[in-house]
C-alpha cells in the first residue's frame, strides 16, 4: 500500500437543493477528496483555512485518520465560502458566490515527507496552486487533477499546464465543452488527450463517465441512487476514491485503472445521499464492498455474456 496526497479546497458551503438547505457545512473539493481516499489508503490533505472553520469538523478528519499536518490555519482568517444551488434535476451546480478568502494568499509549503508521496490528486483549485504542489512533488507515480468552469474561464493558461502535467484529467460534460469549445464529447476527449494525459475521464453526473484511454474509449455507468438529496462533491469523492484505490493497489498498470474508476463511481454514490459530510461519514462496515460487487454486477447484463455476443454475431448478416 502507498500513499496519497490531495491539495484542494476546504470549505464552507451554502447549498440549496430541492431537498432542503445546508447553511455553512463543511464542504470543498479537497475535503471530499480526502474522505473518499481515506477508505482505502493512508491521505495528507493539504490546504487552508481561517479560524472560522470549525474544530469538530477537524476532528471529522481525524477520525477518519487524514493525515492534516498539511492543513494550514490562518489566524484571524476566513475559510473558503462557496454557496450555490441546484434546480429540480439536480444535474447542474449553480454558483451564487465563491469567496477565495484564505485562498487567496494561500502558497502551499509541502513537508519534506509530503514531498515525496507518490498518488497526488489535484481537487478543483486555483491552477496556480495545483502547479505549486507539482513543482514539490519528487517522483510522483500518480498525478490525477480536476478543475472547474470558474478556472477554464479564468484561468485558462495555467489550467493548460496542469493538464499537460497530469496523468489523468477529470472534466465534466459542460466543462469539456468549455475548454474545447466542442459540443460533441467524444471530439472534445480526444482534443484533451492531445495535451498530453494518458486518460481524460468526462464526468456525465447520473450518467456515468466515458473514460478515454490512447486507443479505447470505456463508458461506466453510475451506481443508481434513489435518495439523492445534495450532489455537492460527487467529481472530488469519485476522483478521491480513484487515487486512493490507486495508490492501495499501488499498481497503475493493466485493468487496474479501470478497477479505480469503479470505486470512483462507488464512493460518490454516497455522498449524494445526504447533504455535506452526513452519508460519507456514516458509510457502514461492508457498504462499499456490498455496492461495488451491485454496481458490478449491474454492467454484465446478458448482451456482454461471452456466448450471447457469439449468439449475436452468428444471428447478424454483414
Ligand atoms: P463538486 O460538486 O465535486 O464539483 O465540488 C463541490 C465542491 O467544490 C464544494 O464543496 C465547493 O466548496 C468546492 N468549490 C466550488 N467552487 C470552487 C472553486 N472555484 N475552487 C475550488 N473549489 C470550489
Amino acid at each position: 500500500m502507498s500513499r496519497a496526497l490531495i491539495v484542494g479546497s476546504v470549505a464552507l458551503d451554502t447549498i440549496e437543493t430541492p431537498h432542503g438547505k445546508a447553511e455553512r457545512a463543511i464542504g470543498g473539493s479537497g475535503s471530499y477528496g480526502c474522505v473518499a481516499a481515506s477508505y482505502f489508503t493512508d491521505v495528507s490533505m493539504v490546504g487552508v483555512v481561517g479560524e472560522d472553520f470549525p474544530a469538530e469538523a477537524l476532528e471529522k478528519f481525524k477520525n477518519r485518520g487524514i493525515d492534516v499536518s498539511g492543513l494550514q490555519v490562518v489566524e484571524g482568517g476566513k475559510t473558503f465560502h462557496w454557496s450555490g444551488y441546484y434546480e429540480r434535476d439536480m444535474g447542474v451546480a449553480h454558483t451564487n458566490t465563491t469567496e477565495l478568502n484564505v485562498f487567496e494568499s494561500f502558497r502551499p509549503q509541502l513537508s519534506e515527507s509530503h514531498r515525496d508521496i507518490p498518488y497526488v490528486f489535484l481537487a478543483n483549485i486555483h491552477p496556480a496552486l495545483q502547479l505549486d504542489v507539482l513543482d514539490q512533488i519528487r517522483n510522483p507515480k500518480l498525478v490525477v487533477m480536476d478543475t472547474m468552469n470558474f478556472w477554464i474561464g479564468g484561468e485558462k493558461a495555467a489550467l493548460t499546464e496542469v493538464i499537460k502535467r497530469s496523468d489523468i484529467l477529470l472534466m465534466n460534460d459542460q466543462e469539456v465543452r468549455q475548454y474545447t469549445e466542442k459540443m460533441n464529447l467524444i471530439e472534445g476527449g480526444r482534443e484533451l488527450l492531445k495535451l498530453g494525459p494518458r486518460t481524460v475521464v468526462i464526468k456525465k453526473g447520473e450518467h456515468g463517465a466515458l473514460v478515454f484511454m490512447e486507443d479505447k474509449m470505456i463508458f461506466f455507468p453510475a451506481f443508481p441512487v434513489d435518495k439523492l438529496k445534495d450532489p455537492t462533491g460527487a467529481g472530488d469523492t469519485f476522483a478521491g476514491g480513484l487515487i486512493g484505490y490507486m495508490a492501495r493497489l499501488d499498481d497503475v498498470t493493466g485493468a487496474n485503472l479501470t478497477r479505480g474508476v469503479h470505486i470512483g463511481s462507488t464512493m460518490a454514490s454516497f455522498v449524494v445521499e445526504g447533504f455535506s459530510f452526513s452519508r460519507m461519514l456514516d458509510i457502514g462496515p461492508g457498504e462499499v464492498k456490498r455496492r461495488a460487487d451491485l454496481l458490478h454486477d449491474m454492467c454484465r447484463f446478458p448482451m456482454l455474456e461471452q456466448e450471447s455476443l457469439e449468439d449475436i454475431r452468428a444471428t447478424v448478416a454483414g
